[in-house]
C-alpha cells in the first residue's frame, strides 16, 4: 500500500508532503525536492514544520522579511509555521518561479500540503492582460466588447464596449461574478454553466450565443467567443469578446415566420442571404451577398458549388463537415467561419450561419437557408491581438513568448533529424547610456536598426527575437557543424559595432554575445537559456564587444557565484565584515583630515575576499542595501570619535551603490537623523557616488541626491573620467568633490595626455567650485605633479593602504 502510494506520488506534477499526528513529516515526493530545491536527505530525517521553515528561512528562500511570500501568508511564515495555516497562498522562489501552496489540515491533526508551479499560468495571465488592453482600442472599431472572468482572483472585468452593450457605464455598474448572473436568461445561464462543466475535454476556446438582459431590462442577444484557462478541472479564467447580435438574431428568428420579410430584414443589416435546395444543390444568392464579394447580380451561377469553389481550400474541410453535421440533424444549427475569394482576387472572412427549415417525411433535409456576415474587421482585430501577444511592437521581431514556442518546435525537429542548434544571447553594450543621454525616441531608432543588422547576418530559417530592453536572442537552426558559428558570430559583433546614425548624432554601441549549442551543452529550453546567459555574463565580464561559448567550467563558476551569494547572506549576521580607512591627504600641507571607509570581508574558509569580487554580487542580490547601511553606521561612530580625538572637522567618505539609491529600505532611519542623534552635523560624512547614478532617469534617485546636499552631507563623484558625463553636466547635482580615477594617475608623467587631462579636470572643477581628489597616488612623482597642477587632495598607497581604525590613529601620530 505504502509503495503504490509512493509510486503514485512520484508521478504527479505537484510537490506534496504530509505531516503526521506527531507533527513530523511522514510522506513526501521527489517533485517536492525539485520545486523547493531541498535534497531528499533533508526530508528523510522526518523534520517538523518548524525545522523545515527555519531551513528555508535561513537560506533566504522567503526573501527579506518573507517578501517573496504572498502578503496573506507572511505572518505565518515569519512565525515559523506556528500561526494559523493559510489554506492557499503564492510564493516566489529565488529563481523567479511562482509556487502555489495549498494546505489541508485533516481532522486527525495531520496536514497535507501541496506545491504547484504556476509560473506559466501567471506569465500567460500577464500576456493576456496586455492583449486585453488592445481589446479596448479595437472594440470601438469592430463594435465589440470584452469581458474577463477570473475565478482565482474572484473578479470580473468589462471593457468600455461591454458597458455600452449592456446600456450602462462603469460608474453605474461594477460587474462581479455574482451581480452579472441576473443579466442571463435561464437558457443562457444553462449554456454557460454547461461550458464550465466540460472538465473532460477542457476546451481552450468557446463560442456561445446568449439571450441576456441589459441593466435597463432590455432583452438582447450576445455572441461570446473566447478562451478559458483550466486548472484542476475548473475554469480558472475566461476571456471573451462579446458582440451585440440582437438585430441579426431577431431577424433570424423572424425568418421562420415570413420569408419575404426575413430576406429583406437580413439584407438591411448588411448580411448576405443564401437559400439552398438541398437535393439539387441549387442555391439562391441574394444581391447583398453577391455585392459583398464584388459580383453583380446573376454574375455567379445559382449553385452550391459557386461559393464552395471560392472558399479557401484550407477552410473547406471544416466547413463541409459542419454543414454535413447539421444536414444530418446532429447539430441544431450550422455555423462556420471561413474565407471566400472576392471577384478582385482578395480574400474576405465571413461567418456563415444556416438552418434546415424543411425536411421530408423521412427526415431528409430539403431546404436550408442562411446568411454570410462580413467578419473581416473582427478577424483583423483578433489577428492584431495575436500579433501583440507574440511580437515586439517596436522591432516587429518575435517576443520572448514566441521565441520559447519556436525553440520548443525547433528542438523537436533537431531531435528527429539529429541536427545542431545554437542559442545566442545578444546584449548591447552601453545602450542604456545612449538611451539616457539622447532620449528614448533615438534609443528606439537604434534598437530597430540593431534588429535589422542582426537579421541581415542570418538566414531565413533562423529566428531573431527581442527579449525586451536591449536584449536579443537568436536561434541558429539547421546547423550541421558548430564551426559554422565561427563565421557568423564575428559578423554579428562587427555589424553591431559600426556607427549608428541617429539624425545628427553618430553613436557607437557594441554587443556582448553568449552562445550555447544543442545537444552538446544542454537538452532543454531551460538549460540552453541558462547556459547562454552564463556565457553572456562571461563575455560582458571580459570587457564586452566579444562572444563567449558556454563551457562546463562556466557552470562551475556560476555555482561559485551562487555559493558566494549564499555565504554573503549570512556574513552580516555572522559579523564577518569590517571597515578599514584610507587617509585622504591635503596635498598642499600633508595634513590628513579625511578618510575613505572601505569594507572588507573575512570569509571563514576563503580568507579575505576583495570588495571588487563581492560588491557586484551584493548589488545583484540587493544585499548591498543592508551592508551599506552597516558600513555607514560604522563610519558614523568612527567619525564621531575622530572629531573628538583627531580633528574637529574630520570627514569620512562612504561609498553608496546605485542599488542603494534605487531600492531604499523605508525601515532604515535616514542618515541625517542618525547623524543628528549622534550629535554630528551632515558634513561629517561624504557620500561617494558613481557617474552612472547621475544618468539615472528615476526622479526618486535625483531627489535623494539633492536631499543629501540639503542635509549638508557632501557628495563626491568617484572614478571620474571613466564614464560619460562632462564636468559641466555635474553642475546640476551639487557635487562637492571629484575623484580622478586611478587609471589617469597610474601613468602620470609630465607632458603626457593623462597629465593634460588631470590639469583640465582640476581647472574645470575649480571653476565650478568643486574640490579634486586624485586616487591611486603611488609615487612621489605623481604626488608632486598633482600638487603642482593644483589638485586639492591625494589618496593612495604612497600615503597609506586602507587600514583598521587603530592603525589609522598611529599613522596620524607620525603624520599629524
Ligand atoms: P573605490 O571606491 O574606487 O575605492 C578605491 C579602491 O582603490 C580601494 O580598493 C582602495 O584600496 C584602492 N586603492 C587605494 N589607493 C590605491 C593605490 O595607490 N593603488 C591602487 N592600485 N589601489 C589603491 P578596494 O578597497 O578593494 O575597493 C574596491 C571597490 O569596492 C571600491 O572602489 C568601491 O567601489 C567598492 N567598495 C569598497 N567598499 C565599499 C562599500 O562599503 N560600499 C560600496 N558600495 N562599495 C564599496
Ligand atoms: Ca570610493
Ligand atoms: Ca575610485
Amino acid at each position: 500500500m505504502k509503495n503504490s502510494l509512493q509510486t503514485l506520488l512520484g508521478s504527479i506534477s505537484q510537490g506534496i508532503y504530509m505531516l503526521g499526528t506527531d507533527g513530523r513529516m511522514c510522506l513526501y515526493n521527489t517533485r517536492l525536492c525539485e520545486l523547493l530545491d531541498i535534497p531528499a536527505a533533508f526530508f528523510d530525517k522526518h523534520p517538523t514544520l518548524a525545522e523545515m521553515n527555519a531551513f528555508q528561512m535561513q537560506r533566504g528562500d522567503f526573501g527579506d522579511a518573507a517578501s517573496l511570500v504572498d502578503e496573506v501568508a507572511r505572518d505565518y511564515v515569519l512565525a515559523g509555521g506556528q500561526a494559523p495555516v493559510p489554506t492557499h497562498f503564492l510564493r516566489q522562489t529565488r529563481t523567479g518561479r511562482t509556487l502555489e501552496v495549498r494546505s489541508n489540515v485533516l481532522p486527525s491533526g495531520m496536514m497535507v500540503r501541496t506545491f504547484a508551479d504556476v509560473t506559466d499560468y501567471i506569465q500567460a495571465e500577464a500576456a493576456r492582460k496586455r492583449a486585453n488592453e488592445l481589446l479596448f482600442a479595437t472594440q470601438a472599431l469592430a463594435q465589440l466588447g470584452g469581458w474577463e472572468l477570473d475565478f482565482v482572483a474572484q473578479t470580473e472585468t468589462w471593457t468600455d464596449g461591454t458597458y455600452r452593450i449592456f446600456d450602462t457605464t462603469p460608474e453605474q455598474f461594477q460587474p462581479d461574478l455574482h451581480n452579472t448572473r441576473k443579466l442571463f436568461t435561464a437558457q443562457a445561464q444553462a449554456l454557460v454553466d454547461a461550458s464550465y462543466q466540460d472538465s473532460v475535454r477542457q476546451p481552450a476556446t468557446h463560442e456561445l450565443e446568449l439571450e441576456m438582459f441589459t441593466l435597463t431590462g432590455r432583452r438582447i442577444w450576445v455572441h461570446s467567443r473566447g478562451t478559458s484557462v483550466w486548472r484542476h478541472g475548473h475554469v480558472a479564467k475566461r476571456t471573451a469578446i462579446v458582440q451585440d447580435i440582437t438585430q441579426r438574431k431577431l431577424t433570424e428568428l423572424a425568418l421562420r415566420d415570413s420569408e419575404a420579410r426575413w430576406k429583406l430584414a437580413l439584407e438591411s443589416v448588411g448580411d448576405g442571404v443564401w437559400d439552398l435546395h438541398v437535393p439539387t444543390g441549387e442555391e439562391y444568392l441574394s444581391p447583398q451577398l453577391l455585392r459583398m464579394y464584388g459580383y453583380a447580380e446573376s454574375e455567379l451561377p445559382s449553385a452550391l458549388t459557386a461559393l464552395d469553389q471560392r472558399t479557401h481550400p484550407d477552410d473547406v474541410p471544416a466547413m463541409q463537415l459542419n454543414r454535413y453535421n447539421h444536414l444530418a440533424g446532429l447539430t441544431p444549427s450550422y455555423s462556420n467561419e471561413h474565407r471566400v475569394q472576392c471577384k478582385d482576387g482578395s480574400w474576405k472572412w465571413v461567418h456563415s450561419r444556416g438552418l434546415v427549415i424543411s425536411r421530408n417525411a423521412q427526415g431528409e433535409p430539403l431546404r436550408m437557408i442562411g446568411t454570410h456576415t462580413d467578419i473581416s474587421e473582427r478577424k483583423a482585430a483578433e489577428a492584431l491581438i495575436w500579433q501583440q501577444a507574440h511580437f515586439d511592437p517596436l522591432t516587429g521581431l518575435p517576443n520572448r513568448r514566441m521565441l520559447q514556442e519556436r525553440l520548443a518546435q525547433e528542438l523537436k525537429k533537431c531531435r528527429r533529424d539529429g541536427q545542431l542548434l545554437a542559442v545566442v544571447f545578444i546584449d548591447l553594450d552601453h545602450f542604456k547610456e545612449v538611451n539616457d543621454t539622447l532620449g528614448h525616441p533615438k534609443g528606439d531608432v537604434l534598437l530597430v536598426e540593431a534588429a535589422r543588422r542582426i537579421q541581415a547576418c542570418l538566414r531565413e530559417v533562423d529566428t531573431v527575437a527581442r527579449m525586451g530592453g536591449d536584449e536579443f536572442t537568436v536561434l541558429i537552426t539547421e546547423l550541421s557543424d558548430a564551426n559554422h558559428l565561427q563565421t557568423i558570430l564575428p559578423k554579428l559583433l562587427h555589424t553591431l559595432s559600426a556607427a549608428f546614425t541617429l539624425e545628427q548624432d553618430q553613436v557607437y554601441v557594441s554587443a556582448s554575445v553568449g552562445v550555447t549549442v544543442y545537444p552538446t551543452d544542454g537538452q532543454s529550453t531551460e538549460d540552453l537559456f541558462r547556459n547562454a546567459d552564463q556565457a553572456l555574463y562571461v563575455a560582458k565580464d571580459a570587457g564586452r564587444n566579444r562572444f563567449s561559448f558556454f563551457t562546463p567550467a562556466l557552470q562551475v563558476a556560476a555555482r561559485e557565484r551562487a555559493q558566494l551569494m549564499a555565504d554573503l547572506r549570512s556574513a552580516l549576521t555572522r559579523q564577518e565584515f569590517r571597515v578599514v580607512y584610507q587617509p585622504i591627504v591635503t596635498l598642499a600641507t600633508g595634513h590628513i583630515h579625511k578618510a575613505e571607509a572601505l569594507v572588507r570581508w573575512q570569509h571563514p574558509v576563503r580568507g579575505l575576499i576583495s570588495p571588487a569580487a563581492f560588491i557586484p554580487v551584493a548589488e545583484s542580490s540587493g544585499l548591498i542595501v543592508e551592508l551599506g547601511e552597516w558600513v555607514f553606521g560604522q563610519a558614523a561612530a568612527q567619525v564621531k570619535h575622530w572629531r573628538k580625538t583627531l580633528y574637529p572637522q574630520f570627514q569620512i567618505s562612504v561609498n553608496k551603490s546605485p542599488v542603494q539609491f534605487e531600492n531604499p529600505n523605508p525601515a532604515h532611519t535616514p542618515w541625517i537623523e542618525q547623524l543628528t542623534a549622534l550629535g554630528l552635523p551632515g558634513e561629517s560624512i561624504v557620500v561617494e557616488i558613481t557617474e552612472g547614478l547621475l544618468l539615472s532617469t528615476s526622479a526618486g534617485v535625483l531627489d535623494q541626491l539633492l536631499g543629501l546636499s540639503d542635509d549638508g552631507i557632501n557628495v563626491s563623484l568617484d572614478d571620474f573620467g571613466t564614464g560619460y558625463s562632462s564636468l559641466s553636466y555635474l553642475q546640476r547635482f551639487d557635487i562637492d568633490f571629484v575623484k580622478i580615477d586611478q587609471s589617469f594617475v597610474r601613468q602620470l608623467v609630465a607632458g603626457s595626455t593623462d597629465m593634460a587631462l588631470c590639469q583640465a579636470i582640476i581647472a574645470m572643477a575649480h571653476a565650478l567650485s568643486m574640490k579634486v581628489i586624485a586616487e591611486g597616488v603611488e609615487t612621489e612623482l605623481q604626488r608632486d605633479l598633482l600638487t603642482a597642477a593644483g589638485c586639492d587632495y591625494g589618496q593612495g598607497y604612497l600615503f597609506s593602504r586602507p587600514v583598521p581604525a587603530a592603525e589609522f590613529e598611529q599613522l596620524l601620530g607620525i603624520n599629524p
